[in-house]
């Protein structure tokens, strides 16, 4: 049931407000949701005064002369818009154990990692110790928002996949890890007190295995023991969702007979994750078994998470962005249920809340909660910046419908930071801004984490590609595909070959004697050994993104590529040949080209401590 009242504001635009809510402690954190939004302006001139106030003696604010000013007008003027790659000096004195007050006032607690890469490797990310609380305060805003619009949420359990991953210390001892890792690993999570609208099925352990395979396992056994009690299935992120219905796909027969023996398999041997499982598994349950048993091997997966799990409202995941590639295999899945992206987020900072959980993917927009930074606004496609620090526009001044590049500031010390996201915004609530994500700047290749920019794509086509040397043959053109039609999913490179003395991709392949040496398969390998350290932890680690494959194309398909182009409006004279293709007339001109097919035979190289860098 949605329940919306229509309110008036001082401006005299209706506002869709939430509530009522359903209890008196919805109230409270609804209350807090009002009095940040509605003075958007005030508490970001707060935060950004405290934050500073905080910060004034850090080498890095008065390396710019702030003075212990703590106004927008003196901020602005005197501290620039900074990327990553301008921090990183910095950020490698942190990390080689340089404890005075370089960023922040507050002691760095940890380096949050990245799935944004630098250089290849993951950027670590500053973080104190009070920045937990900001993220449990959002965490906490979900389901008081939710349970506006979803009744009896607290009568079932949530069957949440999720996941930590490995660490690592820095030259200076301090730990690097993702921010869900460090989450899950907090007293906020793992002593949390019982909450009716946040019970899980999967035990603390299984989430806090760091073995990937007996974590799923875990998670999905007790899913499956409990499946009567889900209210509500999700990850993270689409792709992770996926991923569990995969491994059910793989596993589901282990599963089963787990259940009609009323004991776990000797694959998942973590002591602690045994012991928690044991409590659910106790005895046998032959007819759970045989009930999982008939709808796993009927061979038709269509709607399989409500055939399963009946009682699932919706699915809890977040389809905005990179992730929008799985909304329509996730729609087979769950036979249409509605999808709730509740949550947008970062290593950096905690953004905001989508106040209007219910809608079409296509309609997310997230607020940003006024109190958990200071936010600036970097304008899109106006042309040249002359003067980046005039332009930006505080949280409180954007405007529908133009678009932004996020740029935060912290009160772990970064200050004036490019996120990278670029949002568009669509309205307001109160005085807030809401915010559809548009894109990750110069992302082309993504299948979860993983971001693969132009540069990294064509680094990695020249590696490669100098394996075909001996052969006196080049790669001419190349484009790239994230395939996800399967799980996991996977990067698709189109090649077009010439080798000396041929004229066409066929003969170059006969010339490369590829079915003899398999070069092509080791450029495939090259190429993932060229790639981020997230798309070859993704590969090694996690799994969850399959071999790529190169795909070599007959001579002369590029060019065809360019004649479609062209005959749908581009100019000759302008016309660039795309790095990657998502416009399905164009994949299917190029599959219908394909003149052979070659995987990476092997994972690449990682690690979880850092390479150097080369
Ligand atoms: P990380 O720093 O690895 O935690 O990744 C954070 C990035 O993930 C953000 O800057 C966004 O690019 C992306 N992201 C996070 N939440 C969302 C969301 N709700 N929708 C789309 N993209 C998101």
């Amino acid at each position: 049931m949605v329940v919306e009242m229509v309110v008036l504001t001082e401006s005299g635009n209706a506002v869709a407000k939430l509530g009522p809510a359903t209890n008196e402690k919805d109230s409270e954190k609804l209350r807090l949701i009002e009095e940040v939004t509605e003075n958007t302006d005030a508490v970001q001139g707060k935060v950004l005064a405290e934050i500073l106030r905080r910060n004034a003696e850090t080498e890095y604010l008065r390396r710019y002369g702030l003075d212990g000013a703590t106004d927008r007008t003196a901020f602005k003027a005197k501290v620039p818009v900074v990327a990553y790659e301008d921090l990183q000096p910095d950020i490698q004195r942190i990390a080689n154990g340089d404890r005075s007050a370089i960023l922040s006032a507050h002691p760095i607690s940890e380096f949050l990692t990245s799935s944004g890469t630098s250089a290849g490797e993951r950027k670590l990310i500053p973080t104190i110790k009070e920045d937990l609380d900001r993220r449990q305060l959002l965490y906490s805003l979900q389901m008081p928002v939710l349970n506006c619009y979803v009744p009896g949420l607290d009568q079932g359990k949530g069957l949440y996949f999720l996941f930590v991953k490995s660490e690592m210390k820095t030259p200076g001892e301090l730990t690097a890890r993702p921010v869900l890792t460090s989450y899950y690993n907090s007293e906020h999570f793992k002593n949390r007190p019982y909450d009716p609208y946040n019970v899980y099925t999967s035990p603390t352990a299984a989430i806090l295995c760091t073995d990937a395979f007996q974590s799923m396992y875990a998670q999905m056994l007790c899913g499956l023991l409990q499946r009567v009690d889900v209210l509500r299935v999700g990850a993270v992120f689409a792709s992770g969702l996926l991923r569990a219905i995969r491994f059910l796909q793989l596993h589901w027969q282990d599963l089963c007979n787990d259940i009609a023996a009323g004991s776990l398999t000797t694959k998942v041997t973590d002591p602690s994750v045994r012991a928690a499982v044991a409590e659910l598994l106790s005895q046998p349950d032959r007819a759970l078994a045989g009930f999982l048993a008939a709808e796993c091997s009927k061979g038709d997966w269509a709607g399989i998470i409500t055939r399963i799990w009946p009682n699932t409202k919706y699915l809890d995941v977040i389809v905005t962005g990179a992730m929008a590639q799985y909304i329509s295999t996730l729609e087979y899945y769950s036979g249409g249920l509605p999808m709730v992206c509740t949550m947008y987020a970062s290593s950096e900072c905690y953004f905001g809340l989508n106040l209007r959980p219910i809608c079409k993917p296509s309609e997310v927009s997230y607020t940003i909660m006024p109190n958990m930074g200071y936010f600036e606004f970097l304008p899109q496609g106006d042309g040249h910046v002359q003067d980046q620090s005039q332009q930006l526009a505080d949280l409180a001044d954007v405007e529908v419908g133009k678009e932004y590049e996020l740029v935060i500031t912290t009160y772990a010390g970064l200050n004036r930071y490019r996120v990278g996201d670029i949002l568009r915004v669509t309205g307001f609530y109160n005085a807030a801004p809401q915010f559809r994500f548009v894109r990750r700047k110069n992302v082309l290749l993504s299948i979860e984490s993983d971001k693969t920019d132009e540069a990294e794509l064509q680094r990695a086509v020249e590696i490669a590609s100098a394996l075909l040397r001996p052969y006196d043959a080049t790669v001419v053109e190349y484009t790239s595909h994230a395939y996800t039609k399967s799980i996991p999913g996977h990067y698709v490179i189109y090649w077009e070959l010439l080798a000396m003395g041929t004229s066409n991709g066929e003969e170059a392949l006969e010339a490369l004697q590829v079915q003899r040496d398999g070069v092509m398969a080791r450029c495939c390998l090259a190429m993932e050994e060229a790639l981020n350290a997230v798309y070859r932890q993704s590969r090694v680690a996690d799994g969850s993104i399959g071999p790529l494959e190169i795909r070599v194309v007959r001579g002369g398909t590029f060019e065809e590529l360019m004649d479609y182009a062209i005959s749908r409006g581009a100019s000759i004279n302008q016309y660039k040949l795309p790095r990657c293709v998502t416009f399905p007339p164009i994949l299917e001109l190029l599959d219908s080209r394909v003149v052979s097919t070659h995987f990476s035979p092997a994972p690449p190289t990682w690690s979880p401590h850092r390479r150097p860098a080369n």
